[in-house]
């Protein structure tokens, strides 16, 4: 087993391996575990730290502070500026995801084919046959018993009585024990994240890991990607260590993120038009229903329920979140006194939010402090934000809510049945919406055609030779339901296909 977390400045590290995977979130730890299956000897190159579930936090603040780039500080910049949630550690995004397992859906791969000139009906077989295996490794299932919480099953009553679609969400979870922390890590190493699974396995198989590490460029040999360098940084105070230099005999695969994918081509050398476009994203928003009776939304899983019944016609996903006292202090208005005495409502609240399937298009570039995500929601996906929010307020009304408090902008702070329509008219200036983005696409798009992509329909950027890209970044659409399951098989089907072409 080979790790090696941050250096002090000193001797550089130097090895060389067969393939280099920069990042361990859903796409890297895919593809770094199916490589190694293949027999490659793996490099996975990792920004943040390493942190078994017994180190987790146990605060929200302490999520920011261990588990996410820049503190969680990243925002769009647009017409509001909505929070970009990330990860940051081994396990990447999937350490602080709730873990929600949808396939692909079939018309994604249609409308790649018909827009992009990749995928269509071989890759879905593919990727189908993939998440089929991924649903054994990572324990796929529905909640059930102490996963299903009390705002899990009054969502559930709410949207049987209007009539909608909705179940126990299907997680990669095994045995969840009902805590709502996945947000900040399973202490009770429940979830599976891949740094449980994959990065372990990758480590038995001879691979190697440098945590800590974030990569500043890919080695360019002529157009071949020859390895990557950096420097160790600090996980707590963010000084630079030594520096690390890991060759790669067969290539690279990018798995930074849709932020960070393609600002590391960018300074890579790579030039192509189309790096940091076709950014897509689910932003999402949720209302709280306060409930006579005490709903305790942290007992339960994080997201117990949810509802795919309104993706092809409203162009929306709809899901419980249990969020702890100190978020939900950041949704309710007010400070001092006025906060304090709402939030001892804390016990009687239930959220429940959607994910907006979001035809707006953004772009990621290099900003002074940071990266930069131009992003702003047009007014076609403001009214499915908004056809979401009555919909969801109707739901907590339906099941028996006295009060909705909706967080929207020139709102009263909480309504009544009979004030719904504050909500059907409620602005559609995304400043009035406190929304974030979590579910992210694009950067590097895949497609047939050079100039208005990055990579090919297998994951191969344009032009380079041994350079792939295995995460969220190639994804040059939205998908309409939660991203995890096919980021991992995409990944898996690159690595795969890149083993099948390497030269002994
Ligand atoms: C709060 C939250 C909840 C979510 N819930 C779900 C869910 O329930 N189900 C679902 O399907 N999806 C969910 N998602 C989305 C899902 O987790 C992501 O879409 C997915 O993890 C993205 O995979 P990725 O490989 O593209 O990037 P990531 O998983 O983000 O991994 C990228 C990794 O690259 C590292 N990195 C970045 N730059 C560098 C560099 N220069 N050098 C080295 N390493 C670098 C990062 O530190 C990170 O570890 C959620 C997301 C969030 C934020
Ligand atoms: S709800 Fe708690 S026990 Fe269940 S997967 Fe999430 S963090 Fe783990």
């Amino acid at each position: 087993m080979s790790h090696h977390a941050f250096r002090e400045p000193g001797d550089p590290l130097e090895l060389e391996v067969d393939w280099i995977v920069v990042g361990s979130g859903a796409g890297g730890a895919s593809a770094a575990v199916a490589l190694a299956r293949g027999g490659a000897r793996v490099a996975v190159v990792e920004a943040g730290a390493w942190r078994d579930p017994e180190h987790y936090p146990s605060s929200a603040y302490g999520g920011a502070r261990d588990l996410m780039p820049a503190f969680g500080g990243l925002a769009t910049a647009g017409r509001a500026q909505w929070p970009v949630v990330q990860g940051e550690a081994v396990g990447g995004t999937t350490v602080i995801n709730s873990a929600i397992c949808v396939r692909t859906p079939g018309d994604v791969f249609v409308r790649w084919a018909a827009e992009h000139g990749v995928g269509g009906g071989p890759m879905a077989e593919r990727i189908g046959a993939i998440q089929d295996a991924l649903e054994v490794e990572l324990h796929a299932s529905r909640a059930t018993g102490r996963a299903v919480g009390r705002s899990d099953v009054l969502a559930l009553r709410g949207a049987a009585a209007l009539g909608y679609d909705s179940h126990p969400t299907r997680r990669f979870v095994e045995d969840c024990a009902g805590s709502g922390q996945c947000l900040q890590g399973c202490r009770a190493g429940r979830k599976q994240s891949l740094n449980l699974n994959f990065i372990p396995e990758t480590l038995e198989r001879g691979g190697v890991v440098l945590s800590c590490a974030p990569v500043a460029r890919i080695v360019l040999e002529g157009n071949r990607a020859a390895g990557v360098r950096g420097r160790f940084r600090h996980p707590r105070t963010r000084r630079a260590g030594a520096s690390f230099q890991v060759r790669a005999r067969h290539g690279v695969f990018v798995a930074a993120s849709a932020i960070q994918s393609p600002l590391l081509l960018r300074r890579s050398g790579i030039r192509n038009r189309s790096l940091g476009r076709q950014f897509h994203a689910h932003p999402g928003t949720g209302l709280f229903g306060w409930y006579d009776d005490p709903v305790d939304m942290h007992i339960g899983a994080t997201q117990g329920w949810s509802s795919l019944a309104h993706r092809d016609t409203g162009g929306f996903k709809l899901e419980s979140l249990s969020i702890p006292l100190e978020l939900v202090a950041g949704r309710l208005k007010g400070g001092g006194a006025v906060l304090a005495e709402r939030l001892e409502d804390f016990r009687h609240l239930a959220m429940w939010v959607m994910a907006v399937k979001a035809e707006s298009v953004g772009s990621i570039h290099p900003g002074p402090l940071g990266p930069l995500v131009r992003y702003t929601l047009d007014r076609a996906d403001m009214v499915k934000m908004r056809t979401a929010a009555v919909l969801l307020a109707q739901t907590h009304f339906a099941a028996g809510a006295r009060w909705v408090i909706p967080g929207i902008h020139g709102l009263p702070y909480k309504i009544d049945a009979d004030a719904l329509h504050t909500i059907e008219d409620a602005p559609l200036d995304p400043r009035a919406w406190v929304a974030v983005l979590s579910h992210l696409f694009g950067g590097c798009p895949m497609g047939a055609d050079p100039a208005r992509s990055v990579c090919d329909g297998e994951g191969r950027v344009h032009g380079h030779q041994g350079l792939w890209i295995a995460d969220a970044s190639q994804i040059p659409t939205n998908l309409g339901v939660n991203p995890q399951h096919t980021i991992m098989a995409l990944a898996r089907l690159r690595a795969e296909t890149a083993l099948s072409r390497a030269t002994p």
